[in-house]
């Protein structure tokens, strides 16, 4: 009751502010949302639920399931992922090229669209067919077997992709991706395709924020030490150019799409997911972004 009061009101405050965002709109299929959709779902730790708004309505999350690909790549490979790609904030646009030459085909980080790619690679060396495998995994972290991805959003992201094919062969002729390029570029389509309610997103990510048990093995979904370098990632590179910005505003860890949805945890707390459609010129929501602001200082708590 107390959450979905104050989400109300907050709602009620951000309404009030002009928002000049815009649709993301080089993703042909993605412009067909209406911008002024809003919904907010949280979940705690010991699963108490309260949403506000059209957080039923699933849309395409986007780059927040770059997070998802990520926990299987390093789960199957450790430490030696970080061999691939760094850790480290970029300071750049989400699809930028300009650092790939200067660091010699080695993405700053997972989570922008160039090391995201290199996950898709590394995936698709270790798993015959990942696109299923990687719905398979997230069918389990969200105990939820309906989440699929979308044909029409991956195909018209394939048809619109060509700063993401730049970067892949980019990146090839460096050697860091070692698999055929058409196929790096159908798993990552589709990795971004994935759609999703707040509902069913705060769940998702409710294993970074707390123990959740892998039923096919019996073990954590991941570990203490990878959950931590999973969140401490989000915090750093989870907003791109405007990582440093939302970290200062909201102080969670987080990660956001250009479908306008924003996923944010407080360890140990709770999972949130946000949606507005219209992003800001980061290509982040721009009302997720006030509405978390005003949450996290309203409710007292932040990681900080
Ligand atoms: N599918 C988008 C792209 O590759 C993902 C970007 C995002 O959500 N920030 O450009």
């Amino acid at each position: 009751m107390y959450y979905t009061k104050v989400f109300e009101k907050i709602y009620n405050e951000i309404s009030q502010i002009p928002n000049n965002g815009i649709v993301c709109d080089y993703i042909p299929e993605l412009g067909n949302v209406n911008p002024n959709k809003f919904g907010v779902h949280l979940i705690t730790v010991d699963r108490q639920e309260h949403s506000f708004g059209d957080s039923e309505e699933r849309f395409s999350i986007q780059s927040i399931a770059k997070v998802l690909s990520l926990t299987l790549a390093y789960n199957l490979e450790n430490e030696n992922l970080w061999r691939r790609v760094g850790v480290e904030p970029s300071g750049t646009p989400f699809n930028s090229l300009v650092q790939l030459e200067s660091d010699n085909g080695i993405p700053r980080n997972p989570l922008i669209n160039a090391g995201a790619i290199v996950i898709c690679d590394v995936l698709l060396s270790h798993i015959k067919n990942p696109k299923e495998e990687l719905l398979h995994f997230i069918h389990k972290v969200a105990d939820n077997p309906t989440i699929v991805y979308s044909p029409k959003i991956a195909e018209s992201e394939k048809l619109a992709g060509f700063r993401n094919r730049a970067l892949v062969n980019l990146m090839k002729s460096y050697g860091n991706i070692h698999n055929d390029i058409d196929k790096v570029m159908d798993f990552y389509f589709h990795l971004c395709s994935i759609e999703m309610n707040c509902r069913e997103l705060a769940r998702t990510f409710l294993y970074l924020a707390t123990d959740l048990i892998d039923p096919e093995t019996n073990q954590k979904f991941v570990t203490t030490s990878k959950a931590k370098r999973l969140n401490a990632i989000m915090q750093l590179c989870g907003f791109y150019d405007e990582a440093g910005e939302f970290s200062f505003r909201v102080g969670l860890p987080g990660k956001s799409g250009v479908g306008g949805g924003i996923v944010a945890l407080h360890p140990g707390k709770y999972s949130i997911a946000v949606w507005s459609p219209r992003l800001n010129k980061k290509g982040n929501s721009f009302l997720g972004i006030e509405f978390l602001e005003r949450f996290t200082t309203e409710i007292e708590t932040s990681i900080f």
